[in-house]
């Protein structure tokens, strides 16, 4: 192929060209072909048959097309080959080996879990191994049958990392939960029905997007002898709440939550609830702000296991590269919600305008912020 009849499927935009790439010198980077920037002048123009040979000759790849990146469905693909495998093995699997399976290097299959689930290979692995160990207490005689049945090596790794996500003392979950009432109530929402379920303790679970016969196999599920009731009444408080967060409103501060954590989990839950409606942050700025700049991914996998959507708002976390990042309840629901937030927010920045400009003419103090304020923790 001639540099004319390349040079044609850049004007053109073309998606499919194998790898393809063209650099422009005056800019010092290259881009794929579909790259949606302006097109450069034709003489800065050079072709390469990839990335590889392009920034071997000194150039940048393109922030905007990222013509050093594999394609995303390529990278799906490699999660879908290595999770299956993960699964089968029971969380077993080391990284070197899912690499094999999924035909890749190990860097590569980080990058590509990054990119599709945005949780690591070994973060995979343990929620595996999590599974199986609370799969195998249910029927255990003592929890320590169940520790050695998930391969836990000591007692010690499975209390730290099994332990936070029962919900309960272990030993109370391989009972089956006897002892718990577990009350729940469905609302509608802009994001589609939400389940809110409590304990005696507080408000223990949100989850989004799940219909009501679906909810409770997922409590009874997590929960096999624990009583779970219906309680539309009791909880309407709660609902109530849950529905005006998912509007993007400010509320249900007050709520009282049953949730065990880690002591991290509970410092990145705590640092979530402090960002405001209608505002993001990153995976990284959490971390530092948490005082853990480097945690950046432990922040991720924390937002990852958070039960209660909305009251610990993880999704106003986003990439710092401005993606949306994964999301419990699916990406989305989450820029269905982001959205929400936002339009919220501008409608009451608009509104407090218009009371700016009335109080000017009728000097009435606003009175409908105060109790806003106080909300605050
Ligand atoms: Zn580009």
């Amino acid at each position: 192929m001639n540099s004319d009849q390349l040079w044609e499927k850049v004007l053109a935009r073309e998606e499919s060209t194998n790898g393809l790439v063209y650099a422009v010198c005056t800019t010092g980077v290259f881009c794929r072909p579909s790259c949606p920037s302006r097109r450069p002048r034709r003489e800065n123009v050079t072709f390469f048959a990839d990335a590889a040979a392009a920034q071997r000759a000194g150039f940048r790849p393109c922030r905007r097309c990222r013509p050093d990146s594999s394609p995303p469905d390529l990278n799906f693909e490699r999660v879908v080959l290595a999770c299956s495998a993960q699964l089968l093995a029971g969380g077993t699997l080391s990284v070197t080996k899912l690499a094999n399976v999924a035909r890749t290097s190990e860097r590569q299959l980080h990058r590509a879990f990054d990119e599709v689930v945005a949780t690591t290979p070994r973060a995979f692995a343990s929620a595996v191994r999590v599974g199986r160990a609370r799969a195998a207490l249910r029927g255990a005689r003592r929890v320590v049958d169940a520790i050695y049945a998930a391969d836990f090596a000591s007692s010690r790794g499975f209390y730290e990392t099994v332990g936070p996500t029962l919900g309960m003392a272990p030993d109370a979950y391989r009972r089956g939960g006897a002892d718990h009432v577990l009350r729940y109530t469905v609302v509608d929402t802009v994001a589609g029905p939400a389940v809110i379920a409590a304990s005696d303790a507080g408000l223990c679970a949100v989850h989004l997007g799940v219909a009501d016969s679906a909810a409770i196999a997922r409590l009874s599920n997590e929960f096999p002898r624990a009583r779970v009731e219906r309680a539309d009444e009791e909880l309407a408080g709660a609902a109530l709440a849950v529905a005006s967060l998912a509007h993007g409103r400010d509320a249900g501060r007050e709520l009282p939550l049953d949730v065990s954590a880690t002591a991290f989990q509970a410092r990145v839950w705590a640092a979530l609830r402090r960002i405001p409606a209608g505002e993001t942050r990153s995976y990284t700025d959490v971390a530092r702000e948490i005082g853990e700049p480097r945690a950046a991914r432990a922040v991720a996998r924390a937002c990852a296991t958070n039960r209660l959507a909305l009251v610990v708002p993880c999704h106003r976390v986003v990439r710092a590269n401005g993606q949306l990042g994964g999301y419990r309840w699916g990406p989305e629901l989450k820029s269905a919600l982001l959205e929400a937030e936002s339009a919220e927010c501008e409608l009451e920045a608009r509104g407090s305008v218009q009371a700016r400009r009335a109080q000017v003419s009728t000097p009435v103090p606003d009175v409908s912020h105060q109790g806003h304020e106080e909300e605050q923790p």
